[in-house]
């Protein structure tokens, strides 16, 4: 499924729930936290619904590509230049909350909130 009309990262992605967007393209949209963790904390989506790392197929190499090459371009675009922590939670061991895979990227300066 491409778009599941009960998600709420697929709702982001259609305009339904307003997000404070970072960056937009063909196949990712990113877009902070709305509980921030660190002074910066962005979340990276497919575009398409994609539940859980779980569900990840060869074909979407690229597109996993694509996502982890642009955080750090991001992460230096924010203002951030002393590191920072990329987190992709998976399952309910994993500690997942929303079923639309999402990359965390988290940095500026210490003490954050968690983590
Ligand atoms: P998970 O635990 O699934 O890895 O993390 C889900 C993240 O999504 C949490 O950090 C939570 O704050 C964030 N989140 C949940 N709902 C919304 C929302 O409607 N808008 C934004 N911007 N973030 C959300
Ligand atoms: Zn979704």
């Amino acid at each position: 499924m491409s778009h599941d009309p009960s998600c709420i990262f697929c709702k982001i992605v259609a305009g339904q729930i307003p997000a404070k967007k970072v960056h937009e393209d063909d196949q990712v949209l990113v877009f902070h936290d709305i509980h921030p963790w660190a002074p910066v904390h962005i979340l990276l989506i497919p575009k398409i619904h994609i539940a859980s790392m779980a569900d990840l197929q060869p074909e979407h190499a690229a597109l996993m590509g694509h996502m982890s090459t642009l955080v750090p371009r991001l992460m230096r675009e924010l203002g951030v230049n002393n590191g920072f922590r990329t987190v992709i939670n998976t399952g309910a061991d994993g500690g997942q909350e929303v079923y639309h895979l999402h990359m965390h990227a988290m940095g500026g300066p210490r003490p954050w909130l968690k983590g």
